[in-house]
């Protein structure tokens, strides 16, 4: 009966001497389209997160609520539009004007034009700022406020988001170097610090981070040779070639160079040593054509991202100014990499809870062998595995800028006592994890964007149903602000700079998520992933303790799977306990229950003979496999 309700409509049809697929008929079958929905009305989790982030601050969370609804509705209305229009109409570069003279003038869509704008009406920087409206001071929340805000933004922005990254991190730079008194912030630093924090959309500027050259983009050190010639007035000019440079039509740069020592003939100082960091203008302040010293030599063909204008750029004599200390380049923009790293997890987690959203709706709607495909268990599986990974990211992202806030506003009471302790290990864990945060989150997005395509069927596969531009754009994630290894390997830099304060920190934090979650109702259940989620820390810091340095950097990666993992699993118990709700629950179970905790125990052979130790982390063997040539 089912078969031929199913048909009934073609039956008819035939019985009338209608052939269904004549001439200009295709048939009556339709798949619905999904559209994106308000991200934050639709998402109970993520309003439960905000309930507990900002749960004792009624007045400041209705107001964020507030926020969030209205700036998710905008998503949903039009600008997931402008977001897609961004990807249909890429920037062009035209290079000269009809009389042959050079240009370089990089022609943008009105709709990326109109993401600027957007931007900074809904602060998507300056919240995170000192304003007049918060009395010149940082609100405690604002990091967080603006993270959540970029978070729901990030699916829908067109990779603006990229921009924003280097704008935050560009914003917080100028803003420590002033705290130190080491900027000299006067003139134009301090307008640009105001127009980069600014959420009047005429004032706003975004920036440019242009660091990698063809010599290397993880190794700057030895990879950069743009050089800095001091000038008489005090700046410099620089020469050199800067070979990915995204977001080029943006107001201003930083950029690392090698002063050229004055007048005496010396060579600039090699290696990381020898580099500092420059504030750039990009085009003149007089004429907006006007290039600064610099030459687009060409736009990149990318395989995402192409709503993005990244060029690679011949610095002819650009003008510019040494922010910092000389010679501490490497160390000053590292105030910007950490703020990019934490937007490009925003990203991540943004587009993972996308993925789930648009899954989820597709398989209430598609139907195969006669049920709704939300109603096969295999698939439900699926769709669980991208939930509940899309619930980690967020909350590594979200839990991570809450504490950089924490940091940032120092509102936590100086002196001895906990709330001391506290600040102290906020400290220790957002620099130990900043790299994991970024590495992980990253290569998640990409994994479940392939995973989302394919539970989108065919039409997944189809440029307009907007996922390959999704899956393509994910790609970059583990790439830029630092690959995984180039990650791995910051990982134990951090630890190592620590002094043994690290791994500690990250020990109590998460303790402190097992305990709390170990005392919440027993019909959570969530004592089977505490004990495993604890009996896996305590073996996996265990064995990083006793691991030789040289294995440990062999296994950096692992390490820091296993590690992120471990938080995520943490974080996920913690929020379940503090919710009480059982989706959070379940998410907390079937992440701790199922994780790969002990991946790196394995490799390292931390628990196994030693004859197995040997064949899973040999660098010999692993060389003889690859370069077989070599061994002839
Ligand atoms: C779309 C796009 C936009 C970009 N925009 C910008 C921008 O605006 N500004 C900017 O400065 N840069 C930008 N980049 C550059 C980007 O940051 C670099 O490409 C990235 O940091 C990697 O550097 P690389 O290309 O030199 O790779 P390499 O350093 O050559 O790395 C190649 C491989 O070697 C591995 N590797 C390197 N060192 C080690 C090691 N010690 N141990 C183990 N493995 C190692 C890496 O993990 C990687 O897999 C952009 C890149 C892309 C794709």
């Amino acid at each position: 009966a089912r078969e031929i309700s199913r048909f009934s409509h073609l039956i008819k049809r035939f019985a009338h001497n209608e052939a269904v697929f004549q001439g200009a008929k295709h048939g009556s079958f339709y798949q619905q389209s999904v559209p994106v929905t308000n991200p934050f009305d639709k998402d109970p989790f993520m309003q439960r997160y905000v309930k507990v982030a900002f749960g004792n601050k009624s007045a400041e969370l209705a107001a964020i609520q507030l926020d969030l609804s209205r700036l998710g509705n905008r998503i949903a209305t039009d600008v997931h539009e402008l977001a897609l229009d961004c990807e249909r109409q890429p920037p062009t570069l035209e290079q000269f004007d009809c009389w042959g003279r050079r240009i370089d003038r990089i022609h943008t869509s009105h709709a990326w034009k109109s993401m600027k704008t957007f931007s900074a009406e809904e602060g998507f920087i300056a919240l995170a700022y000192p304003s007049p409206s918060n009395g010149g001071g940082v609100v405690s929340n604002g990091r967080l406020h603006q993270m959540l805000k970029n978070l729901l933004y990030a699916p829908s922005s067109g990779l603006y988001g990229c921009p924003l990254a280097m704008t935050d991190g560009a914003a917080k730079t100028l803003r420590l170097l002033d705290e130190r008194g080491g900027s000299g912030q006067t003139g134009c630093l301090s307008e640009a610090y105001d127009r980069l924090t600014t959420r009047d959309p005429k004032r706003f500027w975004t920036s440019g981070q242009w660091m990698t050259e063809r010599g290397g983009g993880s190794d700057v050190g030895d990879g950069t040779e743009t050089v800095a010639v001091p000038q008489d007035d005090g700046t410099y000019r620089l020469y050199g070639f800067k070979w990915f440079s995204s977001a080029t039509d943006s107001d201003m740069t930083l950029a690392l160079a090698r002063v050229v020592p004055n007048g005496s003939g010396g060579a600039p100082t090699p290696g990381s040593r020898g580099l500092s960091l420059f504030f750039i203008r990009v085009r003149s302040p007089d004429n907006p054509d006007q290039l600064n010293g610099i030459q687009v030599v060409r736009l990149k063909n990318k395989l995402g991202t192409r709503q993005l204008p990244t060029a690679e750029l011949l610095l002819d004599g650009c003008r510019a100014r040494l922010i910092g200390e000389p010679r501490r380049g490497v160390a000053e923009i590292s105030t910007m990499l950490q703020i990019t790293r934490l937007h490009n997890a925003v990203h991540a987690a943004g587009a993972l809870r996308r993925f789930s959203q648009l899954c989820r709706d597709h398989a209430r709607q598609r139907t195969a062998f006669g049920n709704r495909i939300s109603e096969y268990p295999l698939h439900v599986r699926g769709l669980s595995d991208l939930e509940v990974h899309s619930r980690a990211a967020c909350l590594f992202a979200m839990n991570y800028a809450a504490a950089l806030g924490r940091t940032e506003s120092r509102l936590l009471p100086r002196g001895d006592g906990a709330d001391a302790a506290a600040g102290e290990d906020d400290q220790q864990l957002v620099r130990l994890l900043s790299p994991l945060l970024k590495l992980f989150t990253a290569k998640q997005a990409v994994r479940q964007a392939q995973e989302a395509m394919e539970m989108f069927g065919g039409v997944g596969y189809v440029e307009e149903s907007g996922i390959p531009g999704m899956l393509r754009d994910a790609n970059v994630l583990p790439i830029w602000e630092g690959t995984t290894n180039v990650l791995s390997l910051d990982l134990l830099r951090a630890l190592h700079k620590s002094r043994g304060a690290a791994l500690p920190a990250l020990q109590r934090s998460l303790e402190s998520a097992c305990s709390v979650a170990g005392s919440a109702p027993s019909v959570l259940g969530l004592s089977a992933p505490v004990d495993r989620l604890r009996a896996s820390y305590r073996r996996v810091l265990t064995v990083a303790a006793a691991v030789p340095a040289d294995r440990l950097t062999h296994a950096a990666r692992e390490f820091a799977y296993s590690l992120s993992r471990l938080h995520c699993g943490a974080q996920l118990l913690q929020f379940a306990a503090a919710t009480g709700h059982s989706a959070d629950a379940a998410a907390a179970r079937r992440w701790c229950l199922a994780s790969d905790f002990d991946q790196f125990v394995r490799v390292v052979g931390g628990h196994q003979d030693g004859a197995a130790a040997e064949d899973l982390l040999c660098a010999e063997e692993e060389r003889r496999v690859v370069f077989e040539d070599e061994s002839a």
